[in-house]
């Protein structure tokens, strides 16, 4: 069960991390609905972790 406990400190370790749907640009955040880009300003942003693929870094 260590595996498991293993994927569920990475992926609380990747919800922090951002993705800006306008400039891709990653934004590390723990207030998730509070984030603006710092680049461009927009609110539209996903999570990074839902485009993340095995083997990528
Ligand atoms: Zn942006």
């Amino acid at each position: 069960m260590a595996k498991a406990k293993d994927s569920a400190a990475m992926q609380r370790m990747f919800s922090n991390v951002r993705v800006c749907m306008k400039c891709n640009a990653k934004i590390r955040t723990n207030k998730p609905g509070k984030t603006k880009c710092r680049k461009c300003g927009s609110k539209s942003l996903r999570l990074k972790s839902k485009q993340m693929k095995a083997g990528a870094k």
